[in-house]
C-alpha cells in the first residue's frame, strides 16, 4: 500500500471553516488511493481554548510545582482534542477513521518529559487499521515510554512525529500542512514580500529551520532526511503544492535552483554576546570558559575564539549566570545583550565569490553594525543589534533579490 503521511498544524484546526479544508485535504488523497496517516497538533494558538499555551495557562500561577511527568499529561490533552474532532467529522463526511494517542500508535519515547526522544515505532496497529480502510488519526507531539508513562517530545514535536511515522511506515511522502503557501524566503511576518520557493533540499531548510525559521522543526528535517522520505511544506488554505524538500539530484539540478546562491534568511533573536579576554597568568583562557559554560548547562553559540580570549553567544535569559561564572573564575566579561543572530543560507553559494562582501555592503548601506561574523559552506551568519534585526533581513533578502 502506498501511504501518505498528512500532518496538520495548530491554524489548520483552528476553527470550523480551516478543519473543513482539512477534509478536502484528507479526501483529495484518499481519492488517489494512499493509505493516509493523519497527525495533528492542538487547534489554535496561544488564548485559543485548547491551545497548548492555554492549557499550561491554567498551572501558570502554580509557581513551577507539577513534575516534568504530570506536566506532560496536561500539555498533550490539545492533541487528543484535536484528534477526536477531526473524527468525528471524517465519520459524518462518511470517511472511516480511527483516532489513535502517540502511544496507541505505537511511539516509544525515553522518559525525559517533555523533551522526549523517540526510540521506536511499532507500526503493527497502524498498518492493521490502514488495510482495513480506516484513515489514522494520530496525535502529535506524543508518545509513551516502554513502561507505559505518558510523554511528549518538546515544541514543534507534532512535525517529529509526522516524519518518524513516515520513516517508520515507509511512506511515500510527508506534507506539513500549515498558514502559509511551504517554505519562505523569510519570516513573512518580517519580510512582507517573501516568496515560497518550489523546491529545497534537506540541509538548506534543515539549516533554516535551525537557525530560527519556526515553519518546520529541524529534527523533523533530519528525521526524514535519513529515511529519504520527501516532504512537502504546504497551506491548508490553498491548493498550491507548496515547498518539496528532496535531495534528488535531478530535481535539484533544474537550473533554477542551480544558479541559486542564497536560498533564504532566517533569525534568532534575544541573545546576549560575550567577549572574554584572556588575564594575567590565565593561559588556557578558551579551555577555562566552555568547561564552566558546560559546567553550568549554559548552551553556547557563534564561537569565535582567538589568541587573546574568544567571543560567543548564550540566550539572554543565560546572559546573567553566565556572566557571574566567569567573573567567579576570575575574568571580567563583558556582555551585549539584545542581539540577533541573522543566517544566510544557501546550498549554492559554496566556492561563489563575493558573498561575503554583498552582505556587507547590504548591511553598511543601511547603517546596521555587524557584531561578528562566521560562514560554512552553506551558512553565513552575522550578529547585529536585536533593533536593526528588521532592517537587517529586508536589506539581506533585497540585496539577494529574494522576492524575485
Ligand atoms: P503550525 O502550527 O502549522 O505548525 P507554525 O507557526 O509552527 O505553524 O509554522 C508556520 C509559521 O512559520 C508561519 O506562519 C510563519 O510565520 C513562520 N515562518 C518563519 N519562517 C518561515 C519561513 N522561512 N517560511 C515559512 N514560514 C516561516
Ligand atoms: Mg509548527
Amino acid at each position: 500500500m502506498r501511504i501518505l503521511v498528512q500532518k496538520f498544524g495548530g491554524t489548520s484546526l483552528s476553527t470550523d471553516e480551516a478543519r473543513q479544508l482539512v477534509i478536502g485535504h484528507i479526501k483529495r488523497e484518499r481519492q488517489r488511493q494512499f493509505g493516509l496517516v493523519v497527525v495533528v497538533s492542538a487547534m489554535g494558538r496561544k488564548g485559543d481554548p485548547y491551545a497548548t499555551d492555554t492549557l499550561l495557562s491554567l498551572i501558570a500561577h502554580h509557581g513551577n510545582s507539577l513534575p516534568a511527568k504530570e506536566r506532560d499529561m496536561l500539555q498533550g490533552c490539545g492533541e487528543i482534542i484535536s484528534a477526536s474532532v477531526l473524527c468525528s467529522l471524517l465519520r459524518a463526511a462518511g470517511i472511516t477513521a480511527i483516532a489513535l494517542t502517540g502511544g496507541g500508535a505505537g511511539i516509544i519515547t525515553d522518559n525525559q518529559f517533555g523533551r522526549a526522544r523517540i526510540l521506536e515505532i511499532r507500526t503493527e496497529g497502524i498498518h492493521k487499521a490502514l488495510q482495513e480502510g480506516h484513515v489514522v488519526i494520530v496525535t502529535g507531539f506524543q508518545g509513551v515510554t516502554e513502561a507505559g508513562e505518558f510523554t511528549t517530545l518538546g515544541r514543534g514535536g507534532s512535525d517529529t512525529s509526522a516524519t518518524a511515522l513516515g520513516a517508520a511506515l515507509q511512506a511515500e511522502r510527508v506534507d506539513i500542512y500549515t498558514d502559509v503557501n511551504g517554505i519562505l524566503t523569510a519570516d513573512p511576518r518580517i519580510v512582507k514580500d517573501a516568496r515560497p520557493l518550489t523546491i529545497i533540499s534537506y540541509s538548506e531548510i534543515g539549516n533554516m529551520a535551525r537557525q530560527g525559521a519556526k515553519v518546520i522543526h529541524p529534527r523533523a528535517v533530519e528525521i526524514a532526511q535519513q529515511a529519504r522520505i520527501p516532504l512537502r511544506v504546504r497551506s491548508t488554505f490553498s491548493e498550491d503544492e507548496g515547498t518539496l524538500v528532496t535531495d534528488t539530484v535531478h530535481a535539484l539540478k533544474s537550473s533554477f535552483v542551480r544558479d541559486r546562491h542564497v536560498t533564504g534568511v532566517a533569525h534568532v533573536s534575544g541573545v546576549t554576546q560575550i567577549t572574554v579576554q584572556a588575564q594575567d597568568g590565565h593561559t588556557d583562557v578558551q579551555l577555562q570558559v566552555f568547561q564552566a559554560m558546560a559546567k553550568h548547562h549554559i548552551s553556547v553559540d557563534f564561537i569565535n575564539v582567538n589568541p587573546g580570549g574568544a567571543v560567543y553567544t548564550v540566550f539572554d535569559h543565560d546572559a546573567d549566570k553566565a556572566v557571574n561564572v566567569l567573573q567567579e573564575i576570575g575574568y571580567a566579561p563583558r556582555a551585549v545583550s539584545g542581539c540577533a543572530k541573522i543566517s544566510v543560507i544557501g546550498g549554492g553559494m559554496n566556492g561563489v565569490p563575493g558573498i561575503m562582501a554583498r552582505i556587507v555592503e547590504a548591511l553598511t548601506e543601511k547603517g546596521v553594525p555587524i557584531l561578528q561574523s562566521a560562514d560554512s559552506n552553506t551558512t553565513i551568519w552575522v550578529l547585529v543589534r536585536e533593533s536593526y534585526m528588521v532592517t537587517a533581513l529586508q536589506a539581506l533578502h533585497a540585496k539577494f533579490a529574494l522576492h524575485e
